[in-house]
C-alpha cells in the first residue's frame, strides 16, 4: 500500500479529511489514553497528512479507547476516533492481529469477564 493509498483509504473508511487538521493539539491535550500512547493524537494526524506508513504500526491507534473527547473538542470538526478506527481496520484487514486467542494465558481466562474478552477480540483481532 502506498502512502497515497493509505491516506485515501483512511478518508474512505472514516469519512474524515485529515488535511483539515491545523495541528492545534487540542486533541492531544484532551486525550484520556495519552499515558499509554507512543504518538499524540495530533502526531497521528500529522503522520497521516504526510502519508507516513509507519503510522499503521504505532501503539496509539490500539490504545485509543474511542472515548470521543478529542472528537467533541476538535475545532475543525474532525472525528479523530473514527480516524483511529480506520487505521486499526486497515491493519486488521491485512491480518495484523494484535491479540490472538492463544496469547491469553489460561489462568487469566478464568478471571477476565467474558464481555472484556469479547470486546478485546472485536477491537484487536480480525
Ligand atoms: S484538535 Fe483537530 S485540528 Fe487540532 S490537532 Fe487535533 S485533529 Fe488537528
Ligand atoms: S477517542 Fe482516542 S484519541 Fe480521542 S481522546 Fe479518546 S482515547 Fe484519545
Amino acid at each position: 500500500m502506498t502512502s497515497e493509498e493509505m491516506t485515501r483509504k483512511v478518508k474512505e473508511l472514516s469519512g474524515q479529511n485529515p488535511y483539515l487538521c491545523m495541528q492545534c493539539g487540542l486533541c492531544s491535550a484532551s486525550c484520556t489514553g495519552i499515558g499509554v500512547m507512543d504518538l499524540l493524537p495530533r502526531q497521528v494526524m500529522r503522520f497521516l497528512q504526510l502519508g507516513k506508513e509507519e503510522i499503521l504500526k504505532n501503539r496509539s491507534i490500539w490504545m485509543c479507547t474511542t472515548c470521543l473527547i478529542c472528537t467533541a473538542r476538535c475545532p475543525r470538526g474532525i472525528d479523530i476516533a473514527r480516524v483511529m478506527e480506520a487505521l486499526r481496520t486497515i491493519n486488521l484487514r491485512k491480518g495484523n492481529d494484535i491479540l490472538a486467542p492463544e496469547d491469553v494465558p489460561a489462568e487469566l481466562l478464568a478471571e477476565i469477564p467474558q464481555m472484556a474478552l469479547t470486546s478485546g477480540f472485536r477491537k484487536l483481532s480480525a
